[in-house]
């Protein structure tokens, strides 16, 4: 049976608990072994904020910061190029009693794979933005106010006192300008470009970033983007008439175009501008019967709420979780859960 959702985080972190963060970090010597992990699957916001704080860590003189994030040690192309990639390490090679553990944009320990337990064994401090977040760890900064959890991590290193370096500033920026959908989601704010304002001050170079991250895909999946567009399918009917746009990817899609992973991770960008339908939906497949889910809602309907149900997490408007059995399978129940009130 799935457990019932937490009672959603309505405020941000009180001022007790941004001290105790502070002083949790500030009580290190500079030889404590920190780590800092991400959720499974990082994307922009997990591996930005956690490698833009890590060097944050570095600046103040901690000698032993190591990054890490659960499951294959593959970082997404996109995020190739990112400042701070030498503090990571693979999942196995993890200091397994750290001094500190410092968690980024997790919305839960599911999230965290094998990393979970290093959460039991040492204190912690859980950054993030979910409203979902199950509230796991020690100290707990999370804000789902903020657009991206590296709003929460740059909150934290001006109280550390560690000023924005350029090579700081970009891994927060690529996480802020990912969660936002480049600035263009409904928690961008004033005061995320007042952020991202700030950030691009150190230096940045904003087109070459947003090339880098958003606009450069190998030519195989261009082709098998058409194929999983070409089979999207519309049901004007769902969610109560607000309607339902998908589609799906295999194993098999992948491997026949020689692609990873991560290159469905804009699939959903795609097939959402339908006007037709409320609520957009990739199923992704990630094992035998086993699909990572993402939805997207243009705001009539809460997804969240739907990916929670369905043992997932995530925002109001990008939610997603895993599904099992065929696609057809999990469709079927993305529609179940769109017609409950
Ligand atoms: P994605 O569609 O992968 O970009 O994810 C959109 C949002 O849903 C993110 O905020 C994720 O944190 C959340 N999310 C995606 N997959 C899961 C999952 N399996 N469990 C919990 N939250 C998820
Ligand atoms: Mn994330
Ligand atoms: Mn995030």
């Amino acid at each position: 049976m799935l457990e019932s959702p937490p009672e959603p985080v309505l405020a941000g972190p009180t001022e007790r608990e941004w001290s105790a963060a502070v002083a949790a970090v500030l009580a290190q010597p500079r030889d404590a072994a920190l780590l800092l992990i991400c959720h499974v699957n990082p994307d922009g916001d997990a591996l930005g904020s956690m490698l833009g704080f890590g060097q944050g860590l570095c600046r103040l003189g901690f000698t032993r910061v190591v990054c890490t994030f659960p499951g294959p040690p593959e970082v997404p192309e996109p995020f190739a190029a990112l400042p701070g990639l030498e503090l990571l390490v693979p999942e196995a090679q993890a200091p397994a009693e750290p001094a500190l553990v410092l968690c980024f944009d997790a919305a839960s320990e599911s999230r965290l794979g094998g990393l979970r337990d290093r959460l039991d064994r040492s204190p912690s401090i859980v950054l993030d933005h979910h409203a979902s977040n199950t509230r796991f760890g020690g100290v707990h900064l999370v804000d789902p106010t903020a657009a991206a959890t590296s709003v929460v991590a740059e909150h934290l290193l001006a109280r550390l006192g560690v000023p924005l370096d350029r090579d700081i500033a970009e891994c927060l920026y690529v996480a802020l300008a990912t969660d936002t959908g480049s600035f263009k989601f409904d928690m961008t704010t004033p005061a995320v470009h007042e952020l991202a304002a700030r950030l691009l001050a150190t230096g940045l170079a904003p087109a070459e970033i947003a090339r880098r991250v958003f606009d450069t895909r190998p030519f195989g999946a261009v082709r098998l983007y058409g194929e999983a567009l070409g089979r999207a399918q519309l049901d004007p009917t769902a969610a109560g008439g607000l309607g339902l746009v998908w589609t799906y990817a295999t194993q098999a899609d992948l491997a026949r175009h020689g692609q990873r992973p991560y290159v469905l991770e804009g699939l959903i960008d795609a097939i959402r501008p339908a006007a037709e339908a409320d609520v957009s939906c990739v199923i992704k497949q990630t094992g035998p019967a086993e699909w990572a889910v993402s939805l997207r809602s243009k705001g009539g309907v809460d997804v969240s709420r739907v990916a929670v149900a369905l043992g997932g997490g995530g925002h109001r408007l990008a939610a997603g979780f895993t599904g099992r059995g065929t696609a057809d399978e999990v469709a079927a129940a993305v529609r179940a859960q769109l017609a409950t009130p």
